[in-house]
């Protein structure tokens, strides 16, 4: 049985890993490049930053072409990993377990989710390599309430240095991502293509026969049994319209916001983002130095990289947004998202002042990196783990399938997901593979 799994991150490579092992002949085409982390000390920058010298963020790609980013309006910027790992290997690797959503279409993923955990481990990281202001932040969160708890991790502590900057990759191999699951499939004999775009998936009346791809600028077409696309909140929907498929408006993008103070010496930058965090009903607070704000946002420009502090709010903000036939993304920040945010600003300044931090402090940029809703489940869907209006052979297996936004952090639920359809696919199709 010949299956197509389009793209390589927290849903690709795990669906792909369980394909291959159970008797799948895998062909993973993956749209970006080989992942190298950024390796560059960002010391270099700061003149540069200061003096406003480094222009948008969209210059950014120049150094770091994994990262890619584009506003989906003019205040929000949507972001994501082209490469092989996808999102995965821009991820501050907080591994928790989040559903939000899942309880009303009758989707439990509970052994999935034990199963994820048995392998990657994920752990808090140690306490006493928090940095002092991290810690009072944890401490006056806790007094007011608000019950912060340390963030399960999966970053080995002792390979990682503290530098901070698991968003543009570990360079030392301290942190998990999903090219683990992807190194095992194609061990297991599961065939890579990198630059490989998928542009849409042929069909013959309601079946699917393969792919149309765009591989290093040539365009092609490769046949298949099935074909799963797990090319995220974004390039699914891309590939489905391209398809003349529907998909639905709802994109969400757990939108954050940091708010940034100073704090002389603070050195926030020199331990793992996000070490703790405080779960509310629509977001949480954790302690993050925002280094997309630092790089780029010009309210932030005057303070240097040692003495800036941020306290993040992730948002499940509305499920409102949309990919479009042309594949541009709309979305904006909804008066809902404003309302929530005030509330969790509110709290995170308290909590900032109460540790010391200096005013004034000062909103970063509005971003989103969990991108998903864009092919929602529905309660009907769930037995099968697959929209019913999908032609045959033809499966997601990402972020796109959940319907609601989170506020969490969505690997672990991605990765669980995609292992609950790829169990799905080995029932449907075990007859033919005996
Ligand atoms: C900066 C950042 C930090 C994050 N930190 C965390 C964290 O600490 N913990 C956490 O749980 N979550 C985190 N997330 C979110 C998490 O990484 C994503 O929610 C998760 O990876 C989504 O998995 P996915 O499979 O849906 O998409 P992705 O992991 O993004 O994978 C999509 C893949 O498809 C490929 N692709 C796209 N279009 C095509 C195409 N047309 N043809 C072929 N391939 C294609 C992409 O290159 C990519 O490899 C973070 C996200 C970002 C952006």
């Amino acid at each position: 049985m010949k299956a197509i799994v389009v793209g390589s991150g927290a849903g690709g490579a795990t669906i792909a890993r369980k394909l291959q092992s159970n008797g799948f002949e895998v062909n993973i085409l993956e749209a970006g490049s080989f992942f190298k982390p950024f390796t560059r000390n960002i010391s270099w920058s700061e003149p540069l930053r200061r003096w406003g010298l480094l222009g948008g963020e969209g210059n950014f790609r120049h150094l770091f072409p994994h990262m890619n980013m584009f506003r989906s309006s003019e205040d929000l910027l949507l972001v994501r990993g082209i490469t092989t790992g996808g999102s995965t290997v821009l991820s501050c690797g907080n591994i928790v377990r989040t559903h939000r959503g899942l309880e009303e279409i009758g989707l439990d993923l509970t052994p999935e989710f034990q199963k994820l955990e048995g392998e990657i481990h994920p752990e808090p990281f140690p306490q006493e390599r928090w940095r002092p202001l991290t810690r009072e932040m944890c401490h006056v969160a806790d007094d007011m309430g608000l019950n912060p708890q340390p963030t399960p991790k999966a970053v080995d502590p002792r390979l990682c240095v503290s530098c901070g900057l698991c968003e543009v990759g570990c360079h030392r191999g301290a942190r998990w991502d999903s090219r683990r699951f992807l190194n095992e499939a194609t061990c297991k004999g599961a065939t890579l293509h990198t630059n490989c775009k998928v542009e849409k998936v042929i069909l013959e009346g309601n079946i699917v026969k393969g792919v149309e791809i765009n591989h290093h600028g040539k365009k092609n077409s490769l046949k298949a049994d099935l074909v799963v696309l797990s090319a995220g909140g974004i390039g699914t929907p891309q590939i489905l319209r391209n398809s003349g498929l529907e998909v639905e408006n709802r994109l969400w993008a757990d939108i954050v916001l940091t708010l940034g103070g100073v704090a002389p010496g603070a050195r926030q930058l020199e331990e793992p983002p996000m070490v703790w965090y405080s779960e509310h009903e629509n977001y949480i607070l954790s302690p993050y130095l925002d280094i997309l704000s630092h790089f780029f946002h010009k309210p932030w420009r005057k303070v240097s990289v040692k003495d800036r502090v941020g306290l993040m709010i992730k948002l499940a903000d509305t499920e409102k947004g949309s990919v479009y036939d042309d594949g541009r993304v709309e979305k904006h920040l909804t008066k809902h998202d404003d309302e929530h945010f005030d509330e969790a600003l509110n709290l995170a300044k308290e909590v900032m002042i109460g540790a010391g931090v200096s005013e004034p402090l000062i909103k970063g940029m509005y971003n989103g990196g969990h991108l998903g809703g864009t092919v929602p489940l529905k309660k009907e869907d769930v037995p099968l783990m697959r929209p019913s209006w999908m032609p045959d052979g033809l499966w997601v297996a990402d972020l796109s399938l959940v319907p609601r936004s989170q506020g969490m952090p969505t690997i672990l639920l991605t990765a669980a997901l995609a292992l609950r359809v790829a169990h799905e696919i080995i029932h449907q199709y075990e007859k033919s593979l005996r």
